[in-house]
C-alpha cells in the first residue's frame, strides 16, 4: 500500500493527527544528521493515538521518536511509520496530590524539573541537564547526579500496538542501569512521578550546579548524543576509551570529544555512517587494548545507504 493511500485510509476511519511525509528525520536528532522518515504522525491526543494504532496493517514497523536526543537515524532513513507525541497533545505536567506529578511523556526533562521546583519536589534537579523527553527518559532510565528516572517513578500508562492502554507499576517496568525492560511494543504516554519534600533554594541551587558541572566536563554546545557507550562494570568508559588512546579520534566529520571521551560529536559534515563507523572503531580498539567490551547507549535506527554496512565484531 503506498504512503498516501494509508494517510487516505487512516483519515476516512477518523483518525486525526498529523501525517508528514519523507521528513529530514535525522536533522531532528541532536547529531542533526541522518536519513528521511517514509511517514511521520504526531497523534491529536491518547484516543487518536489508539485509534490509529488499531487501523494500521499489523506488518508496519513503527518507530517512537522523543526528542532525539538518545538517537542516530542511519543515512538511509527509516521505512514505516514514525511517531512522535506532540506537546500539545502530550506535554501536560500537572501536580497530583501531594508529593506527585503527573507528566505527559512529550514533556521535556528540563520542564519537568521546573515543575518540580514551582511544586517544592526534590530529587528532579537531574532532569534539569538531561535533554530529552520524559518517553526517552523512562525508555533509557536516564540518569545523572546519581539520581535514576525508575526513582523518581509511581506508574506509567502506556499502549500497545493494538491501541491497548496497559498502566505499569514502577517495579513492571523493568528499570536498570540506562535501560528498562517494559515491552518495547510499548508507547509511553504518561508517568505519575514523585520526590520529597525540599525548599526552593535547595532545589535551585541543585539546579545551578547540575548546569555548571555540565557546562564545564561535557560539550553540551555540540551536536552530540550524549554518551555514546555505557559503563562497562569495571570502569568509566570515558577512562576505556582515553586509555585505548581514541580521545579525538575523528572518522569524516565524527570525531570523540577531545573534552569528554565517550561524548560523539558531528563536527560539522558528518553523515550517521561516520559515527556508527567511529563508534564501532572505538569499540574494537577499547576490546583489543583491554579487552573491554562497549556497548552502545546510543540507539541507531534505520537503514544504511545503498553500499553502507558496519561489520560488527
Ligand atoms: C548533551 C547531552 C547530554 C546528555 N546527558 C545525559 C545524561 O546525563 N544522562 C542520560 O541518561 N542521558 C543523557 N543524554 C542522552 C539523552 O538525553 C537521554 O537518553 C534521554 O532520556 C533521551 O530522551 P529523548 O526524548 O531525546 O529520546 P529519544 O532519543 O528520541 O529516544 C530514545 C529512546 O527512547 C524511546 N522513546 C522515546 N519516547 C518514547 C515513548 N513515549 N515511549 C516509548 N519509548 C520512547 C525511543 O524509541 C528510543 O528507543 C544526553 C544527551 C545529550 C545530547
Amino acid at each position: 500500500m503506498s504512503t498516501d493511500t494509508l494517510i487516505k485510509e487512516l483519515q476516512a476511519s477518523g483518525v486525526k493527527g498529523r501525517f508528514a511525509q519523507n521528513v529530514e528525520l535525522g536533522k531532528l536528532s541532536w547529531f542533526r544528521c541522518g536519513g528521511r522518515a517514509d511517514l511521520v504522525f504526531q497523534p491529536q491526543d491518547e484516543a487518536d493515538l489508539a485509534a490509529f494504532l488499531r487501523i494500521i496493517p499489523a506488518d508496519m514497523p513503527l518507530n517512537i521518536f522523543g526528542i532525539g536526543s538518545n538517537m542516530l537515524v542511519r543515512d538511509g532513513g527509516i521505512r514505516g511509520v514514525v511517531i512522535r507525541l506532540s506537546n500539545k497533545g502530550f506535554g501536560g505536567i500537572v501536580p497530583h496530590g501531594s508529593h506527585q506529578l503527573l507528566v505527559g511523556c512529550a514533556a521535556s526533562d528540563k520542564s519537568i524539573a521546573a515543575a518540580a521546583l514551582t511544586a517544592g519536589l526534590g530529587g528532579f534537579h537531574f532532569f534539569h541537564g538531561i535533554p530529552g523527553g520524559l518517553g526517552g527518559a523512562l525508555r533509557m532510565n536516564a540518569g545523572a547526579n546519581n539520581i535514576e528516572t525508575a526513582e523518581r517513578v509511581i506508574q506509567v500508562r502506556a499502549i500497545d500496538r493494538q491501541g491497548k492502554i496497559h498502566i505499569l507499576e514502577s517495579q513492571d517496568m523493568g528499570f536498570s542501569y540506562r535501560h528498562c525492560a517494559a515491552s518495547q511494543d510499548l508507547i509511553f504516554i504518561s508517568a505519575l512521578l514523585t520526590g520529597p519534600s525540599a525548599s526552593a533554594d535547595d532545589i535551585s541551587r541543585a539546579m545551578a550546579e547540575v548546569q555548571h558541572h555540565r557546562e564545564s566536563v561535557q560539550p553540551v554546545r555540540e551536536k552530540t548524543g550524549g554518551s555514546t557507550f555505557r559503563n562497562p562494570p569495571q570502569c568509566s568508559a570515558w577512562e576505556a576509551i582515553d586509555a585505548a588512546g581514541c580521545r579525538g579520534l575523528t572518522i569524516g566529520g565524527a570525531q570523540m570529544s577531545p573534552m569528554h571521551c565517550n561524548f560523539m560529536i558531528n563536527t560539522g559534515e558528518a553523515t550517521a555512517y561516520d559515527l556508527e563507523l567511529l563508534g564501532d572503531t572505538v569499540r574494537k580498539r577499547v576490546y583489543e587494548h583491554s579487552g573491554i567490551h562497549l556497548h552502545w547507549e546510543i540507539k541507531r535506527i534505520g537503514d544504511f545507504s545503498l553500499g553502507q554496512s558496519i561489520l560488527k565484531p
